[in-house]
């Protein structure tokens, strides 16, 4: 294992301290590997929450409003002190806040080695739009580090940064639940619904779409979703582009195509909803090829159990 993650946003639960994170660092110092920090501020967020529980501030919105942007800009600026304090690489992840990659844009500029990452719902998805609807349907996008204001402007940030390389990455945090018996535990108590979303098999879509609104180029999509996180992970060599040598793994994509996202439509991870219902992208996967082998045409998945293969990963390939 060449990469861990810790993190500084659940006391009690998942947790480590700012010493413990500090002796991480030191051993990944020595060794090359690489620490994924979960930036958010828990010790600040559970008051924030038990207090407004307090106040009968009960609905999923409140999930939002309880973790302010502070709190991940403060965890963030904090994870990239202790890490300049033993050299050691820095990788944020799931970044929602601005002004939590403002502080890692001026550490970059220093030439340290500290990255950063996004999700797609972090650039499409807000606290008005979708965490704020009636009832208890903002359930469905709860997730930590929570979607933020549209007012506070992070979604257009987000995508500048992902074009400065300030960040560098786009994953997904794929964290599924059903709404029926999992979301639904949080009813009446926001800090009870599950944190998680699924998006894992729409990344590559809803980022080309990024590419049909101007906001990044068809070759930064590229990087984005699999060049760098292969070199970051130390995977390049094999994974990550097409060059001889490499596995034979190939999206084609027709750029004149549609997909429209939904339950019944896209949809075939293990869960009874998607947050991403009823968005259209325009363009197509037309046929997936993994290591030679056709997987995916005409819609349907042609893979067999048995074809995947666990690859030893490398130290990063991607430091300064
Ligand atoms: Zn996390």
């Amino acid at each position: 294992m060449t990469s861990f993650k810790l993190f500084m946003a659940y006391p009690g639960v998942f947790y480590s301290d700012d010493g413990q994170i500090l002796r991480a660092m030191q051993t990944a110092s020595n060794n090359g590997s690489m620490i994924m920090m979960h930036a958010e501020n828990g010790i600040a967020i559970d008051v924030l929450i038990a207090q407004a529980l307090a106040e009968g501030k009960t609905d999923p919105r409140y999930h939002s409003l309880t973790r302010p942007w502070e709190t991940e800009a403060e965890a963030t600026n904090r994870a990239i002190m202790l890490a300049r304090m033993t050299g050691a690489p820095l990788y944020v992840v799931h970044m929602s806040a601005k002004q939590a990659v403002k502080i890692l844009q001026e550490t970059r500029d220093e030439g340290w080695n500290v990255f950063g990452e996004t999700c797609p719902q972090y650039l499409y998805l807000s606290l008005e739009d979708h965490l704020s609807q009636p009832g208890f349907e903002g359930a469905k996008w709860v997730c930590s580090t929570p979607l933020r204001s549209k007012a506070e402007g992070h979604q257009d940030e987000l995508w500048k940064y992902l074009r400065t390389n300030d960040l560098s990455v786009v994953s997904t945090d794929h964290c599924p639940f059903c709404f029926k018996e999992q979301k639904e535990l949080g009813l009446g108590n926001f800090s009870k619904i599950p944190n998680g979303i699924g998006t894992v098999e729409h990344r590559m879509d809803l980022i080309y779409q990024g590419v049909v609104d101007g906001q990044i180029t068809l070759e930064r999509w590229v990087e984005l979703c699999s060049t760098t996180p292969a070199r970051m992970f130390g995977l390049y060599g094999r994974k990550g582009a097409i060059q001889p040598g490499f596995d034979a793994d190939i999206v084609i994509y027709d750029p004149a195509g549609r997909t429209e996202i939904g339950l019944h439509k896209t949809h075939h991870m293990n869960m009874d909803h998607s947050a991403w219902e009823g968005v259209v992208i325009d363009g197509h996967v037309d046929t997936v090829i993994s290591r030679g082998r056709i997987v995916v045409e005409n819609n349907e998945y042609h893979g067999a159990k048995g074809h995947g293969q666990f690859l030893k990963r490398g130290l990063s390939q991607y430091l300064l």
